[in-house]
């Protein structure tokens, strides 16, 4: 694809929400010589205390980025381990050994806190290519008149951008400005989270799963929706619990993140059964808060004129395949291509509407996978892949999500792809929407073969 460096223009972005998606594209968007601004509803007082996985798919961005990964503290993972309920003996690992020489880059557990502020500074900060995106907080979107271009926030505040990014999270005001109805229930599914000091539990004499450096979880085979998650983040220091069960055991769908912690007991009370081991680390968590988990159909839709949206006000999804984080970075790429002096003539709308074909059929991919995830392990990228364990069964073996499917896949290939026929150009890639023509995936299926 040849330059359009003639009629490629700095454009005025505003970005509303400065989580994870939101700062992921403030970092691409600066990069790609545009003048960005964050507004923030919160002062990030609140930010939340688990764990966030960072697969190759996404690191690979913060690499092209030149994010300081580092700040992040990370656990690089070496295996999934999934364990049986009552026993904890591993029923289906997945090895990551290989993982880095074969997709690139590591796949990465991060502290959401350290996570966040390390593409904070990314995309702040002086250091980097373009010019530091603003960060405006206790700005909270009301409304957007779109034919105009100008938000306007809670606080009377308003302001004007040649692009503005929906990237507000689940409760998306953008979402509904653009006209996005959600179709939504809470989950069947609810989930508590705890945090475990390794230096305390190892102190209390239980077994230090820091060392595994490996996401672990407990069930999943069974078809119920009790699963325990471990991760280790914090270079293993600390040991995120994510804590599910049926809903009809405790109902959590109306709280937030800001309200109190759990009582102890609330979180052991579901789980009579447990391995005792898991269970002991549980006694002693702390910071116990419900996570309201709701499933969301996908959207028809990303983008409307010059707004768009991105990560979970976009395409929210059940956690069961660790990707939310990574499909808001992959958005934030997205982005930044589209946008960037090889591939933006000047029409926002239009390149717009590229984001959203590129974007839509791989992240309503990720959420059915993820929703199929939440009741049976075997449909979880990685262990997808362990066809030759005794309780492995999937709704539908083509159908399914595996991990060459996630890494192998190539943005650049798919938005030159998703341009040539907007532009009326023959397309001669040997690609079709981002996967090599001819790859054979795990599933069975054949790049390019129907
Ligand atoms: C239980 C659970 C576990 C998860 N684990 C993982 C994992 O291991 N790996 C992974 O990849 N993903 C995981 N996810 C998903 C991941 O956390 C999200 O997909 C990701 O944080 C999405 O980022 P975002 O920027 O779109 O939204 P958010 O991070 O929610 O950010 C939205 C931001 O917008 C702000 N905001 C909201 N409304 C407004 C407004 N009107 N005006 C201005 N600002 C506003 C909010 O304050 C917030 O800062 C998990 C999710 C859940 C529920």
């Amino acid at each position: 694809m040849g330059s359009l460096a003639q009629s490629w223009r700095p454009l005025s972005v505003g970005v509303i929400g400065g989580g994870i998606g939101g700062m992921s594209a403030a970092i691409a968007l600066r990069r790609a010589g545009h003048t960005v601004t964050i507004y923030e509803r919160a002062d990030f007082a609140g930010e939340v205390g688990a764990s966030v996985s960072c697969a190759a798919n996404g690191t690979r961005w913060l690499h092209e980025w030149e994010v300081d990964v580092a700040k992040g503290d990370p656990v690089v993972l070496k295996k999934l381990i999934n364990r049986d309920w009552k026993t904890g003996e591993p029923v289906s690992v997945y090895d990551l050994d290989d993982y880095e020489e074969k997709w690139g880059f590591v796949y990465n557990m991060f502290h959401r806190q350290y996570m966040h502020s390390m593409l904070k500074d990314a995309a702040i900060g002086e250091s980097g290519v373009g010019v530091p995106a603003k960060l405006v907080v206790n700005h909270q979107c009301q409304d957007i008149d779109v034919p105009s271009s100008t938000i306007t926030f809670k606080n009377g505040n308003t302001a004007t951008h040649d692009l503005i990014i929906g990237a507000d999270g689940i409760g998306s005001a953008v979402r509904g400005i653009l006209g996005i109805k959600p179709a939504k229930r809470p989950a069947e599914q609810q989930c508590l989270h705890a945090n475990v000091s390794t230096e305390e539990a190892v102190k209390a004499g239980l077994v230090d799963y820091s060392q595994n450096s490996a996401l672990e979880y407990w069930g999943g085979q069974e078809g119920k929706w009790d699963k325990i998650v471990l991760s280790p983040c914090n270079g293993g220091k600390l040991l995120s619990y994510y804590c599910f069960f049926p809903r009809e055991k405790g109902d959590y769908s109306g709280h937030t993140w800001g309200a109190e912690d759990r009582p102890v007991e609330e979180l052991l009370e579901p789980y009579p059964e447990l391995d005792r081991q898991v269970f002991a680390h549980l006694s002693i968590g702390q910071e116990i808060k419900p996570w309201r988990l709701w499933v969301h159909d996908p959207y028809p839709y990303l983008a409307r004129n010059n707004i768009c949206l991105l990560g979970d006000a976009g395409h929210p999804m059940m956690p069961h395949q660790s990707q939310g984080a990574c499909m808001a970075i992959e958005d934030a790429a997205a982005l930044g291509i589209i946008f960037s002096q090889s591939y933006f003539d000047g029409d926002v709308t239009a390149a717009l509407k590229v984001y959203e074909e590129v974007r839509l059929p791989r992240v309503t991919r990720v959420q059915s996978a993820a929703a199929k995830a939440a009741y049976n392990i075997n449909e979880r990228i990685g262990f997808s892949t362990n066809t030759n364990i005794s309780t492995y069964k999937v709704e539908d073996e083509k159908k399914k999500l595996t991990i060459e499917e996630m890494n192998a896949y190539d943005l650049y290939r798919d938005i030159e792809q998703k341009l040539a026929v907007h532009r009326g150009h023959e397309y001669c890639g040997k690609f079709l929407n981002g996967l090599p023509l001819g790859m054979k995936l795990p599933n069975g299926v054949t790049v390019g073969e129907s």
